[in-house]
């Protein structure tokens, strides 16, 4: 085995061994809980080890690099990046499930998709919106919109907890938003939190999608 697959293996188990002592100390199946590895910023080659070793969720946050990864390494594609309006043309491309949409505007577009994608509402835990997503006053009126659409299947909310606040606040907010939406919308029972920094606190509070960079892959370099 190579260096570098010996030390993406490690750090995979280390991350499953954090993903079941977090589960197990709230007494959720670990089963439920989808690990999304964001591969974003690195090469395909460590791609091709993730499928190697089993992984076959990817996450990406910018179209021009995702596209051809997606179009080389077949899995199921997450994009959970800030949307760019013209770009969405082209994420419905290689994009299976979308975690950010987070206006009207967004979902009339990738309701005109010519396939199916399953996607997420993206919420705002801060109130100025600072790390995307929408505020918790419009999801209501947005899942409503994705529902008409009959090629978008709403698997729930999506957040990032805001800089400066402690995880635990942050997704006890979410998790109290998303009850009140999933007594709205019961078919939307999945809810996307949760990075290498926080994905304990996010699992705590009921994420079923986690997306994990650093903690697999290393740190990246910016861009
Ligand atoms: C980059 C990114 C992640 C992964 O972050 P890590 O800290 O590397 O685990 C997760 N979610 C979103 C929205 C991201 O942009």
């Amino acid at each position: 085995m190579s260096t570098r697959k010996a030390e993406i293996a490690r750090n995979l188990q280390e991350v499953r061994e954090r993903i079941n002592s977090a589960a197990q100390s709230v007494d959720r199946d670990p089963a439920e809980i989808e690990l999304i590895v964001v591969t974003k910023t690195f090469p395909i080659s460590d791609i091709e080890t993730l499928r190697e070793l089993g992984e076959v969720n990817f996450g990406e946050n910018r179209d021009q690099e995702a596209g051809p990864k997606a179009q080389l390494v077949s899995a199921t594609w997450h994009f959970q990046g800030q949307i760019q309006s013209n770009k969405i043309r082209s994420i419905c491309g290689w994009a299976d499930v979308i975690h950010s949409i987070s206006s009207e505007r967004e979902i009339l577009k990738f309701a005109q998709s010519p396939r199916r994608h399953q996607v997420f509402l993206q919420v705002s835990l801060d109130g100025e919106l600072g790390r995307g997503g929408a505020s918790p006053a419009v999801l209501a009126q947005l899942a409503e919109l994705v529902n008409e659409s009959s090629n978008l299947e709403l698997l729930g909310l999506m957040a990032v907890a805001p800089l400066g606040v402690e995880p635990e606040k942050a997704f006890a907010d979410l998790a109290q938003i998303n009850q009140g939406f999933q007594r709205q919308f019961p078919k939307s029972k999945y809810l996307s939190a949760g990075m290498s920094g926080d994905f304990e606190a996010a699992i705590k509070f009921g994420a079923t999608h986690i997306r994990v960079g650093s903690s697999i892959l290393g740190s990246r370099s910016p861009h």
